[in-house]
């Protein structure tokens, strides 16, 4: 049995991003870029006014107070779009836009709350300095600049970011195609009848749903009973169609548990297989040849909690994603809590800000079948492998839980 910290890292070493693929600007959200972007022209590509105002020279403004009024003449207007088509002359001034170009000769523009008009004419109460209200040709990146590094996670303001470089479509990393299979003799689909000792598949449904909230698609999902030449058969053809396979149920010590022999049989080498945590000790995972297969435990909430903390990491780095660690926050534990030393125990909880702090508070229902804890929690509480008990009031550490985020 290894830890929870050596599963992760070596779930990090084996898995390698997919090649990268191009796509257009619009199907470019939540992928990652697969290579550096550079400015091919100056940003903002020209002078641009920041306000509505005026475009003046600040020298013939110097003298400009309330008691001391300067009136220039109103020789042009530029609109965002157009450009003026001559200087300013001495003591003219245009009225200016925001994202007009500034015309030649205006080295500041004046804000329109700070002037007074007359017809033809506009008066200035205060001096204006140079560069005010001005956006600078090239003051947020040269043409030529590296503008986006590879391993960026495209959010919305990615594709913002990318559609200003100009670019109609991005190279990003290949999205996994993941297959699920859950097996069990027992298992039910829901809408049919319950026979006795039946219970409801919930892990297909579950598991495909985890998937899609990642933006993912499932290539298969396939219930099959505990029979190794049918999981045999099944899950050759997952591992032909699929990049990640997850297999839920059969990967423990009873008799009936049959994944892991038929995986091997298959030519999928183990990488571990049992982890010291809580829920979700029965976890295989194997590799063959650039497919990844994780045996996750039958208990349904061992699966999901399972597939949140090691399937959704593996399925990030896979597209491109650098830093994949799932975000953790502390919080005050809002009651307390006791277990046995010797596994990391992730305790489904909700999370709740109170007075300006986080409050996490544990769920009852916390066994490892019990889905309506899961179901209602909003984040997990990390029981750290060696303690036994965590005080109400102390500091924890707490991973939320974000089902459409790739960490
Ligand atoms: P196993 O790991 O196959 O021994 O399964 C552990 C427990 O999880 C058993 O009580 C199974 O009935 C249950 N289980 C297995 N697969 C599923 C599933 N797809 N949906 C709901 N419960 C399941
Ligand atoms: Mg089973």
């Amino acid at each position: 049995m290894i830890t929870f910290e050596e599963a992760f890292s070596r779930i990090l070493h084996h898995c390698r991003p997919l090649p990268s693929e191009r796509v257009c600007l619009s199907d470019s959200l939540n992928r990652v870029l697969a290579c550096d972007v550079y400015a091919t022209d100056d940003l903002p590509p020209f002078d641009a006014s920041a306000a509505d105002g005026y475009a003046v020279s600040s020298a013939d403004l110097l003298e400009a107070s309330p008691e001391d009024p300067v009136a220039f003449r109103l020789q042009d207007i530029v609109v965002a779009g157009s450009r003026s088509s001559v200087a300013l002359e001495k003591r003219a001034t245009a009225r200016i836009l925001t994202g007009a170009p500034v015309p030649d000769g205006a080295d500041c523009v004046v804000m329109q709350e700070y002037v007074e008009t007359r017809p033809g004419e506009v008066v200035f109460v205060a001096p204006g300095y140079p560069g005010d209200n001005i956006r600078r040709r090239g003051s947020e990146l040269r043409a030529g600049a590296l503008a986006l590094r590879s391993g960026l996670h495209i959010s919305p303001a990615g594709v913002a970011m990318l559609a200003t470089l100009g670019l109609g479509q991005a190279d990003v990393y290949r999205r996994p195609r993941i297959a699920v299979m859950a097996t069990g003799s027992e298992l039910v689909a829901p809408g049919q009848p319950l026979l006795p000792g039946q219970i409801r598949d919930s892990n297909s449904f579950g598991l495909m749903a985890a998937v899609k909230a990642l933006g993912l698609q499932t290539v298969r999902v396939v219930t099959v009973p505990d029979d190794p030449a049918l999981i045999k058969n099944e899950l050759k053809l997952c591992l032909d169609d699929a990049d990640v396979v997850l297999i839920s149920g059969g990967v423990s010590v009873g008799d009936r548990d049959y994944v892991k022999e038929v995986a091997l049989s298959l030519g999928v080498r183990e990488v571990f297989w049992r982890i010291s945590i809580k829920p979700g000790k029965p976890n295989f995972f194997g590799v063959m040849e650039g497919k990844y297969l994780f045996g996750l435990p039958g208990n349904p909430v061992a699966s999901l909690v399972s597939f949140h903390l090691l399937v959704r990491p593996a399925i990030a780095r896979l597209m491109g994603l650098i830093d994949v660690l799932p975000l953790r926050i502390t919080a005050t534990l809002g009651s307390e809590l006791r277990k046995k030393h010797g596994r990391t125990e992730f305790v489904r909880a909700v999370l709740a800000s109170e007075a300006q702090q986080w409050i996490v508070k544990p769920l009852r229902a916390q066994d490892s079948n019990m889905m309506s804890g899961l179901a209602q929690a909003t984040a997990l509480i990390v029981f750290p492998l060696e303690a036994e008990y965590l005080a109400a009031g102390g500091v924890v550490e707490v991973i939320p839980l974000y089902w459409n985020e790739l960490r």
